[in-house]
């Protein structure tokens, strides 16, 4: 094999670890069968008059993997790298995600192929209401439910939803979530995630002996779930010993103060630019001397090549997919504890929950209370794979595919589909 070995893909690797499960717990080959396939793929061309006058064609792309347990919910993300096996396989980890936090809902997940940091904010908004219009007839609150991911952000939502609005002809706030405030969006979506992440930090400390308090913590990031959840942590007391963004790293084993770190990188564009830290590469922080580490940027960034070198006991997956197969392998034969990522960042989806819930009632909670909620699910979501990873004797991120996937099976089994 060697230099020839085919690196497998993402939505390889998810089907790798689908069949893993299905030994386990004796599945039958149908189901495996629909798990393993989407039900609906949508792949659009965008035409874009861009601002110098030239009309480019975007590939768009919705793929809604499975909706036994409700309307489908996944985010959309812009990139130069969207294709469609990543976004299957981002649709299938969102099936998994909302059924290990059992919230009522399935799985999808959308991107469109393009770089937004070399596009105008006109040009982006037309490719979103473009986007929007020719998703309109497979989406809605009752069949799948977009938000943001990679590159949206609230005003991207905002965009989507008033060219939504304006082919169906009426206001329909629950067909995206991640909306600003002044439209319907949710007290704490912004730092849900990270908050989400913080509360798992808590519980898998508490299980293993651990005092968060005097943990060093190592963070691969610097962006939305890695700063919210790196706050909430150094808050507690924990010390943030590295972090970094696409551009490089820091590194200082007496903590960073990561609000100045924030300052910096907002006014200087980079963490790096931060004096009092030593300078490292963007891959560093994950093995970093720390006792937890929070990969939180990419895909992919924990491989067979890097594995070997982690130092953390405790890894908590912020970002999809951070861990390849091959070194989840390695960090389990090395007695790490994994929080998988469909467990681990599940605090978005579910806040995306509670504003989609008070968009539907017509009537919003405060902050405390969308906190309080996010914990009591998280907190419950944890305890359920923890107990069902020792009944199997398995990793977490086993049990939390266990968990998932027994929900999905009752649910299609009560629709009769199996
Ligand atoms: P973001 O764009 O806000 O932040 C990404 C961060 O990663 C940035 O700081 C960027 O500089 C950094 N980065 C990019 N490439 C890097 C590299 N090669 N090395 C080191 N750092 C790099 O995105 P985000 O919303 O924080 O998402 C991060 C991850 O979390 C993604 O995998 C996303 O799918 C996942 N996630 C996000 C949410 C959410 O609510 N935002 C929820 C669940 C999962």
């Amino acid at each position: 094999m060697g230099e020839f070995q085919i690196q497998q893909s993402f939505f390889d690797q998810y089907l790798g670890k689908l069949r893993h499960v299905a030994e386990i717990i004796d599945l039958a080959p149908e189901v495996v069968e629909i798990l393993s396939k989407p039900k609906r793929t949508i792949i659009v061309s965008i035409p874009v008059r861009m601002d110098n006058g030239k009309t480019r064609v975007f590939t768009a792309y919705r793929v809604q993997f499975n909706d036994a347990r409700g309307p489908m919910k996944g985010g959309f993300r812009y990139h130069p790298d969207v294709n469609l096996d990543e976004v299957k396989a981002l649709a299938a980890l969102m099936m998994l995600k909302t059924a290990v936090v059992n919230i009522p809902y399935g799985g999808s997940k959308g991107g469109v192929k393009c770089n937004p940091k070399e596009m105008s904010r006109r040009e982006l908004e037309v490719l979103t209401r473009e986007y929007a219009k020719a998703l309109a007839p497979f989406i809605g609150p009752d069949i799948d439910i977009p938000a943001p991911d990679v590159n949206t952000d609230a005003q991207v939502m905002a965009w989507f939803l008033d060219e939504y609005n304006k082919v169906v002809g009426k206001v329909v706030p629950g067909v995206v979530t991640g909306k600003p405030l002044s439209i319907g969006g949710s007290g704490g979506r912004g730092e849900a995630t990270g908050r989400g992440v913080f509360f798992i930090g808590l519980e898998a400390a508490s299980k293993l002996n651990v005092s968060l308090k005097d943990a060093r913590v190592s963070i691969q990031g610097f962006g939305n779930v890695a700063f919210n959840a790196a706050k909430f942590f150094y808050e507690l007391g924990s010390k943030i010993v590295a972090v970094s963004n696409s551009k490089g790293g820091i590194y200082n084993p007496d903590g960073l103060n990561i609000y100045k770190v924030m300052e910096v990188k907002r006014k200087e564009g980079s963490v790096t630019k931060y004096s009092e830290a030593e300078i490292i590469s963007r891959e560093d922080p994950l093995t970093v001397d720390c006792d937890i580490l929070i990969p939180a940027a990419l895909e992919g960034q924990i491989t067979e090549k890097n594995a070997g070198n982690v130092k953390a006991k405790m890894i908590i997956e912020g970002a999809n997919g951070p861990t390849t197969p091959e070194a989840d392998k390695i960090l389990s034969e090395k007695g790490v504890f994994i929080v998988p990522d469909i467990l681990a960042n599940a605090g978005g989806v579910v806040v995306s929950y509670f504003e989609w819930v008070q968009n539907r009632m017509g009537y919003y909670w405060s902050e405390k209370e969308v906190d309080d909620k996010l914990k009591t699910i998280m907190v419950n979501a944890f305890n359920d794979v923890y107990e069902v990873s020792n009944k199997y004797n398995v990793d977490m991120r086993t049990g939390a595919y266990i968990t998932s996937i027994n929900r999905i099976v009752g649910a299609m089994k009560s629709l009769g589909w199996i």
